[in-house]
């Protein structure tokens, strides 16, 4: 048995399925890089003003808010999430984890949000959920912080790991976009039922959105389970290591240019 094999055995995930064959898909277009805006500006719009609670003026604060966002660079971004007080998930975080990895990676992963290891480091999926990941990881011959970014919905821990709410996820939204923006990935990988609504901006549920690459703004997505819900139900491992396994032939094909666009 040689490593790979040990290391499926290992994740219950031998014996190997077969490659679906996949579709011809359209390649992603180029997306603008925006301007940085000057700190100043970005902190006075991001952190002075905060999301407001819907009311009368409250779209056009958060409108203003998500264009300054729009306009940072890594630097300023990581900033504003650190000092993010847009919804009530700040006041019980020990910080805000902001994601982690290869700001140019072909690969971005999105989690839902950090638990209580995640809360404590600074880093998302460093728990007993993130093992897991760093194992599936690994079956497809990646490495977290090598081609790989890793990310999450919401940058703060909900309270005893509940699902983020709408407005936790409405706040938080500019962020993930502009991460997404800067890294311009091949492929986005969404984990589980929370960060596949954000991406498709539509209630799903996993069974109907599962083996197809979906157009994120552009940009291929595919959407497989949440590890944590893996963890649970160790049996569904068998269709996650398939949903890995189309998106590495995905991201070959993109790569190898044998197809042209999403
Ligand atoms: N679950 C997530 O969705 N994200 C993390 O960072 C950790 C657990």
């Amino acid at each position: 048995m040689n490593d790979r094999e040990r290391m499926l055995r290992e994740l219950d995930l031998h014996p190997l399925w077969v490659l679906r064959d996949g579709q011809a898909m359209p390649l992603a277009p180029e997306v603008p890089a925006a301007v940085p805006a000057p700190a100043a500006m970005v902190r006075a719009a991001v952190l002075d003003e905060g999301v407001p609670p819907a009311g009368a003026d409250g779209a056009h604060s958060g409108e203003q808010r998500a264009q300054a966002i729009g306009a940072m660079d890594w630097p300023a971004l990581r900033d504003a999430v650190r000092q993010c007080s847009a919804c009530a998930l700040h006041a019980q975080r020990k910080q805000a984890v902001f994601g982690v990895g290869d700001e140019s990676a072909d690969w971005l992963f999105v989690g839902e949000g950090p638990g209580a290891e995640e809360d404590a480091r600074g880093e998302p999926f460093v728990g007993q959920a993130g093992r897991l990941l760093d194992n599936m990881l690994t079956a497809i011959g990646l490495a977290r912080g090598q081609d790989v970014y890793i990310a999450n919905v919401v940058k703060c821990r909900p309270p005893a790991n509940r699902v983020p709410e709408p407005l936790e996820v409405r706040c938080c939204e500019p962020f993930l976009e502009r991460q997404i923006a800067l890294i311009q990935p091949r492929l986005i990988v969404a984990l589980g039922k929370t960060a596949a609504e954000r991406l498709l901006r539509r209630e799903v549920t996993l069974a109907s959105v599962r083996g197809k690459v979906h157009d994120c703004n552009g940009i291929g997505m595919i959407v497989t389970y949440h590890p944590a819900y893996l963890l649970r139900n160790p049996v569904d491992k068998a269709k996650a290591w398939e949903d890995l396994c189309f998106a590495r032939d995905t991201v070959s094909r993109l790569k190898s240019g044998q197809v042209a666009s999403i």
